[in-house]
């Protein structure tokens, strides 16, 4: 559908189970409103579990995927972001965690980084 809204999704390590929890229990919501870029692999647990989704996958987080993410932000195609970094492993993404919430705050898109907010900021935008 025309109109709607692009969502980035990102999730690091053991934070894609969350991200594909997060995408079921927000399915029909998503489907409804938003059309979702994510890096490669969470783009793939994110459609297993709601294959409804409208979702594009551009490449793993390691080989750019992040900053594909990031030139969207820059260029004004993405429209919010939630990114699930793992906090519990060893840090290194952290180069391309700096760079992606910079720019988010620099363009001062919606950000979630977990799902307690994520779960908000979705309902939020919808209120
Ligand atoms: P991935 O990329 O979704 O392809 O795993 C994210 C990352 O690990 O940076």
């Amino acid at each position: 559908m025309a109109g709607r809204k692009c969502l980035a999704l990102i999730a690091h390590d053991q934070k894609k189970d969350d991200m594909a929890a997060f995408a079921r229990r927000n399915e029909a919501i998503l489907a409804a409103n938003w059309r979702i870029v994510a890096t490669g692999t969470t783009g793939g647990r994110v459609l297993e579990a709601a294959p409804s989704l409208d979702v594009t996958r551009l490449k793993s987080g390691p080989l750019g995927g992040d900053q594909q993410i990031g030139a969207l932000i820059a260029t004004g195609e993405a429209d919010a972001l939630i990114f699930f970094v793992d906090p519990l492993t060893p840090m290194p993404h952290d180069v391309d965690v700096k760079a992606l919430m910079r720019l988010a705050i620099v363009y001062d898109i919606p950000m979630a980084l977990n799902e307690a907010t994520a779960d908000r900021l979705i309902a939020d935008l919808h209120a």
